[in-house]
């Protein structure tokens, strides 16, 4: 084991099983590791990479901004967070943004704004929120409890009160359920990225859109992995033809540098006043500055780009020898594997392809920009991989 390794054992808290590779540099969708050995990247660091490593115009954009200032606290204006909350809303049809620095937190600011709301317009009794069966929402103590997946929560309780869970697709359960609880929101992915990359049906979220309309119930649509190009549309809600009341987001948003951020709707764009809410880091001019290179080139002809290249990659991969499904939507790809998923990434990496997995799934989230011969390439590995782990 290498001496990095060795050492990070010893120093790092033990949360993350890593594999035996240590990234040093790359280049779009190509990252190397210590002896020069070359990957196609088929994660982007989880989905944050989304215009690749080192892209030149985001390096660009990062390091003008970083020979300016690197902070100032929120105390003070700065252009790199205003024009990014322009471009967002733009883009968006969302009327204001808070920045922060990650998906939990971005949650953890959607969830006080509907409980702020349920408050103000119900009373005190409506604060729960419903979320979905298998969701994924955050780690902090908080995020974990909107999170519908029990094997997150059994050693941490207990959970913060005030969340509900009910089993994606079904209209019916779903309203009980916020009627019963008198809920004031509720939160969705639209598609359930660690819970398997599943894209909720157009129905249900088309019906619960109406449905938290006519309730007053706010629709929090938690854009952590899907937003920012990833589906195909800016945001995933796009591609469902709704405007939720409030949208998470962050991976990708940064380009690779840690940002999150909190989009209000009409309907809450005032909910927050002085002191209601903060973050020290947050709107970092220098992660400001980064994703606004990426947001303000994610444009139609863009989209459509990232569209083609997933409709290659599901054509590519539907129905190949050991493999049993494909789910997702644009750029965001689950493959249900016959053979073991955690195998099939072991196998990929060592001929030089990295993917991701989710739940029993391989899972892949490549840069918005991968060129569609490093696509194929990469493709051309997974299906072979997968044939021989049938
Ligand atoms: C990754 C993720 C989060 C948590 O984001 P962090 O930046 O790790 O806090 C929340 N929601 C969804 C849907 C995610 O995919």
């Amino acid at each position: 084991m290498s001496n990095l390794q060795n050492l990070d054992q010893k120093y790092i808290a033990g949360t993350y099983a890593r594999f035996p590779v240590s990234i040093v540099s790359g280049k779009g969708s190509e990252v190397f590791d210590e002896n020069g050995k070359r990957y196609i990247d088929m994660g982007s660091g989880i989905g944050v990479t989304c215009f690749g490593i080192a892209d030149d115009a985001w390096v660009k954009a990062v390091t003008d901004q970083l020979r300016k200032v690197q902070h100032t606290s929120n105390l003070y204006y700065t252009e790199p967070c205003v024009r990014l909350a322009e471009l967002i809303c733009e883009k968006s049809g969302m009327k204001k943004v808070f920045f922060c620095n990650s998906g939990a937190e971005a949650n953890e600011c959607v969830i006080k704004a509907a409980r702020k709301y349920g408050y103000e317009k119900k009373g005190p009794d409506y604060y729960t929120i419903v979320t979905l069966e298998n969701s994924f929402h955050g780690r902090t103590i908080t995020t974990l409890s909107a999170t519908g997946q029990d094997h997150y929560h059994e050693q941490f309780l207990p959970l913060t009160p005030g969340f509900v869970h009910t089993p994606a697709n079904d209209f019916d359960a779903l309203k009980e359920c916020v009627l019963k609880n008198k809920a004031c929101a509720v939160m969705i992915e639209c598609v359930q990225g660690e819970g398997g990359v599943i894209a909720l049906d157009a129905d249900f979220v088309k019906k619960l859109a109406e449905f938290s309309k006519h309730e007053d119930v706010l629709l929090i649509v938690d854009e952590v992995q899907t937003g920012n190009g990833r589906s195909g549309a800016l945001y995933a809600y796009q591609n469902f033809g709704i405007q939720p009341d409030l949208v998470s987001t962050a991976k990708g948003i940064g380009g690779g540098l840690p940002l999150g951020a909190a989009l209000f709707g009409e309907k809450v764009e005032k909910i927050f006043g002085f002191g209601d809410h903060g973050s020290t880091f947050g709107g970092n001019p220098i992660a400001c500055a980064g994703a606004v290179s990426v947001i303000e080139r994610m444009d139609e002809d863009f989209l459509k780009s990232v569209r083609r290249k997933s409709e290659i990659a599901f054509e590519y991969l539907n129905g190949k020898k050991g493999i049993e499904s494909v789910s997702g939507m644009g750029l965001m790809i689950g493959i249900k594997t016959r053979g073991d998923a955690k195998e099939i990434v072991r196998e990929c990496m060592a001929r030089g392809v990295l993917c991701l997995t989710a739940k029993d799934k391989l899972r892949l989230l490549p840069a918005l920009n991968i060129t569609e011969e490093c696509l194929k390439e990469a493709l051309e590995i997974i299906v072979s991989v997968c044939a021989d782990k049938e």
